[in-house]
């Protein structure tokens, strides 16, 4: 999952971007309003993070607005400094999904990002299956038919995307742009190079395959 944070304090903005990526998600940042109202508006994130106050001709909530304009529709969380009431509603009112005020504890930020992704909450089931095949999204463990599997981090993602979307095939473009973010170094063959990682792993030990190959599109992921 890829999410865009436009926070103009770079120390703040660094410090999410890390936390985020540690929880796997691919994460791009934007500095200020205009770089932010670029990128949230033609860049396809699963979430946005935006920061109320924020240099240049677009703040946080004309970000919003312009997103729900252009019909983009990804959750968007406000963060904010300013924390009355009325604030609180013009933030909502703009479109925005939710709003967290600063300072923010860390976990309570990721809390609410799990929410608006809809990850499944601690309290609920936190496992994404196929087939035999396991993905706990709060443990990390991946199993196939009850084995223990070690992913990296960019495999976790892709396979995570790939269990999000099953039986639907997703072109190579739609994967690399949900699960790598802008400044990562994609080649022509790095979605193949990935998936290849990804069956030698959860697939190739296995009686049957879950991940298939949609030839001139992309894959699928695939339990019958
Ligand atoms: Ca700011």
């Amino acid at each position: 999952m890829r999410i865009l944070v436009v926070e103009d304090e770079h120390k703040i903005a660094r410090a999410l971007k890390k936390a985020l990526e540690q929880e796997s998600y691919a994460v791009d940042l934007a500095y200020d309003g205009d770089e932010g109202h670029a990128m949230a508006t033609t860049e396809p994130y699963d979430l946005v993070i935006i920061d109320r106050m924020l240099p240049g001709a677009y703040d946080g909530v004309a970000i919003v607005k312009a997103m729900r304009a252009n019909k983009i529709h990804s959750p968007v969380l406000l963060l904010t400094a300013l924390g009355s009431t009325q604030n609180k509603t013009e933030g909502l009112d703009s479109g925005a999904d939710d709003y967290l005020v600063k300072p923010f504890a860390l976990e309570e930020l990721l809390a609410r990002v799990r929410a608006l992704l809809r990850r499944p909450a601690k309290t609920e089931s936190t496992v994404l299956s196929a087939a035999d095949l396991t993905l706990d999204t709060v443990t990390y463990e991946v199993r196939r038919a009850g084995k223990l599997i070690q992913l990296t981090s960019k495999e976790f993602a892709l396979l995570e995307y790939l269990l999000r979307n099953q039986d639907r095939p997703i072109p190579k473009e739609v994967i690399i742009s949900h699960v790598w973010d802008y400044d990562a170094d994609i080649l022509p063959n790095t979605v193949e190079v990935y998936i290849r990682y990804l069956r030698a792993k959860i697939d190739q030990p296995f009686p049957k395959s879950l991940i298939k190959t949609v030839r001139g599109f992309g894959y699928k992921l695939q339990a019958e």
